[in-house]
């Protein structure tokens, strides 16, 4: 699987990965990153900083001669981060945020603050927990374009968090946004928190002015490790994946499992593989017959895995969506007790399997056999 992107200058999805966001630096006669920790920035004089403040505030680019004013508004590493996140995605623009859900409250306060009407938000289970948790309304099982499609006009927002730019562009199948959470594979090594939206220059505008006025911002730091990360994406992307559809298929003959759920061998999302996704991706969630009772056992049997939310790090991380990231999900919703999620790293197959094999070794063998028997 190559990644997807053909910059205008020839450049592939790969290149692109490691090199977007960059151009300046050789002008500046640096290589890594620079981090602007500045919070306010001199003025040039009252005229042109207030103009460039003004810009600004209504979601527009700094001033060339007017400086960036102050670090709410406009921070140089955190712009960089967004103009390469923003090619990834074949977008024209990008924002980021302070996490992944001040980016989901960002896009809604956008769209519905200051109208009139009754705002109205239509949404998709399986959600994000924090996302379901902040809306109300359920639509169940259409893809991308079929959703794009039935939206007739009304803006259309993917959270592409679990199949990243590499695996998916939303945009390109129509939606108006296409949201992550970067504290999972964008940065991908679980030391950063922040969110960013890949979208058109009209709603990056609109975000940005929510950004302005409510202060959810990107740390440069946050953005700089960020940056970082894009640059083994697709690298990381491509060794998770294909680690993944090891273990899942394994799982998939193991008879503690009644039901792996990964695209790579479950028939009803892996109707969008080649349509929609690029690839099945490396988070793999599957169902113990054994309830709530045998999920314990595994999160407390294995040692390779981390017990941890999250997900999208070069380490393995398991966790029981229910009673974790699903909680605030209201029950006819919520997860089974027995389903598991995994999310694959950058380890060896083997090792990860070798502590499945631990895990599950751990549960009941009575329902093991109880569960191997039909009916
Ligand atoms: C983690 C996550 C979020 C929320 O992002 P934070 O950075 O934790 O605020 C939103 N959507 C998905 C799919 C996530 O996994």
């Amino acid at each position: 699987m190559s990644f997807d992107l053909r910059r205008t200058d020839g450049l592939r999805g790969d290149s692109v990965a490691v090199h977007s966001g960059r151009q300046d630096l050789r002008d500046l006669g640096v290589h890594a990153l620079p981090i602007d920790l500045s919070t306010t920035n001199p003025l040039p004089d009252i005229e042109r900083g207030g103009d460039s403040y003004e810009s600004m505030a209504l979601g527009g680019h700094p001033l060339a001669d007017g400086g960036h004013v102050y670090a709410r508004l406009w921070n140089p590493t955190v712009a960089r981060f967004e103009s390469a996140l923003a090619e990834l995605e074949h977008a024209e623009a990008a924002v980021a945020f302070a996490s992944g859900m001040a980016a989901v409250t960002a896009t809604i306060l956008a769209r519905c603050a200051g109208t009139t009407r009754r705002p109205h938000v239509v949404a998709v289970r399986p959600l994000y927990g924090g996302t379901d948790h902040l809306l109300a309304s359920g639509l169940l099982g259409v893809d991308i374009a079929g959703i794009v499609a039935q939206a007739d006009g009304v803006p259309v927002q993917v959270d592409n968090t679990f199949a990243t730019p590499v695996l998916q562009n939303p945009l390109t199948l129509g939606a108006t946004m296409s949201l992550h959470s970067a504290t999972k594979y964008l940065g991908g090594h679980g030391d950063v928190v922040g969110g960013v939206v890949a979208c058109d220059e009209e709603t990056a505008a609109a975000l940005r002015r929510v950004r302005a006025v409510t202060g959810g911002l990107l740390h440069p730091l946050g953005a700089y490790l960020l940056h970082r990360g894009l640059q083994t994406l697709p690298v990381r992307m491509r060794a998770q994946q294909a680690t993944a559809q090891q273990v899942a298929d394994w799982l998939a003959a193991h008879p503690a499992v009644e039901r792996v759920h990964y695209p790579g061998v479950d028939p009803d999302p892996r109707a969008l593989l080649g349509r929609q996704l690029r690839g099945p991706g490396a988070m793999v969630s599957f169902t113990l017959y054994d309830g709530f009772r045998a999920a314990e056992a595994l999160t407390s049997g294995v040692r390779l895995f981390t017990h941890a939310v999250s997900l999208g790090g070069v380490d393995s991380l398991v966790q029981h969506p229910a009673a974790l990231t699903h909680r605030p999900v209201e029950p006819t919703a919520r997860p089974s007790a027995g389903l598991v999620r995994l999310s694959i790293g950058l380890e060896d197959v083997a090792d990860l399997i070798a502590d499945l094999d631990r895990g599950l070794a751990a549960v009941p063998a009575e329902r093991l056999e109880l569960a191997a028997t039909p009916g």
